[in-house]
């Protein structure tokens, strides 16, 4: 699944290559990936215009329009890539024959180019205007009174807390058990139970994971995420990990190290 680095490279796809050539076309015909608008209308609103800028907050990504045009958000779903002209970003590509099948949205430029949305699981979304207001603060970058106001509250377990997009945006599966490692603190244990010290301790966390992840291009490269299988050890004390699923994903701690 994208994860954050995944999207910002997508968004710096688009940033580099895609702004500033005049839209001819635009293929919005499947109605599921660019809900709730019928056939025609993006397209409507976007042919003549072009794409001024390339924005992400957390793991949604949206471009401004020449002209006060509507925003265009792009969302990339479990499987999505944003292919523009012949560069993609996003997860490794499918075999090829499905390649052009898998292509749910497209805009193309008066030069003979065009910005795709690949996915061959077609979860990804296209839609104007997104609701970029309901997200919460980037995990790379927020602040330490942010954090602990609005992750340090409630029964929810902390695991799904820093998962839920409103709270704070940007924090996937992998990030989250990784960061909670490296903070020592047990992905169970109720959001609002956290000291303050734990609490910036895991912003830390989060914010050095994510920060590195976006270096490396969108490579997860964490001590934990290695171990996250049958017969994973703790790379700290060797203590083998625990599994649960909570908040609805698959989750590894180290039961010694993770109180
Ligand atoms: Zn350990």
């Amino acid at each position: 699944m994208p994860e954050l680095p995944e999207v910002e490279r997508a968004r710096a796809l688009i940033e580099e290559r895609a702004l500033h050539r005049r839209i001819v076309a635009v293929d919005d015909t499947d109605t599921y990936v660019c809900r709730p608008h019928a056939p025609g209308e993006i397209a409507d609103a976007l042919v003549g215009r072009e794409l001024v800028t390339a924005q992400r907050q957390g793991k949604s990504m949206w471009c401004q329009t020449s002209g006060d045009g509507p925003a265009l958000g792009l969302h990339l779903g479990m499987t999505g890539r944003i292919v523009v002209d012949d560069a993609e970003a996003g997860d490794p590509p499918p075999a090829a024959a499905e390649t052009r099948r898998a292509d749910r949205f497209s805009i193309r430029f008066a030069d003979g180019g065009a910005l795709v949305l690949r996915d061959r699981r077609r979860l990804g979304r296209a839609r104007l205007e997104p609701l970029i207001d309901r997200l919460g603060p980037d995990a790379a970058e927020v602040g330490r009174a942010t954090f602990r106001e609005r992750v340090g509250r409630g029964r929810t377990a902390v695991k799904a807390r820093i998962m839920d997009q409103s709270v704070i945006a940007g924090v996937g599966n992998l990030l989250a058990d990784e960061a909670l490692w490296k903070a020592g603190i047990d992905p169970r244990r109720p959001a609002g139970e956290l000291e303050e010290t734990e609490l910036d301790r895991l912003r830390n966390a989060i914010r050095a994971a994510a920060r590195s992840a976006l270096r490396k291009g969108g490579v997860h490269t964490g001590a934990l995420i290695p171990a996250r299988h049958r017969d994973g050890a703790c790379p700290r004390c060797g203590t083998p990990l625990h599994r649960a699923t909570i908040g609805g994903r698959t989750t590894w701690w180290c039961p010694v190290d993770q109180r």
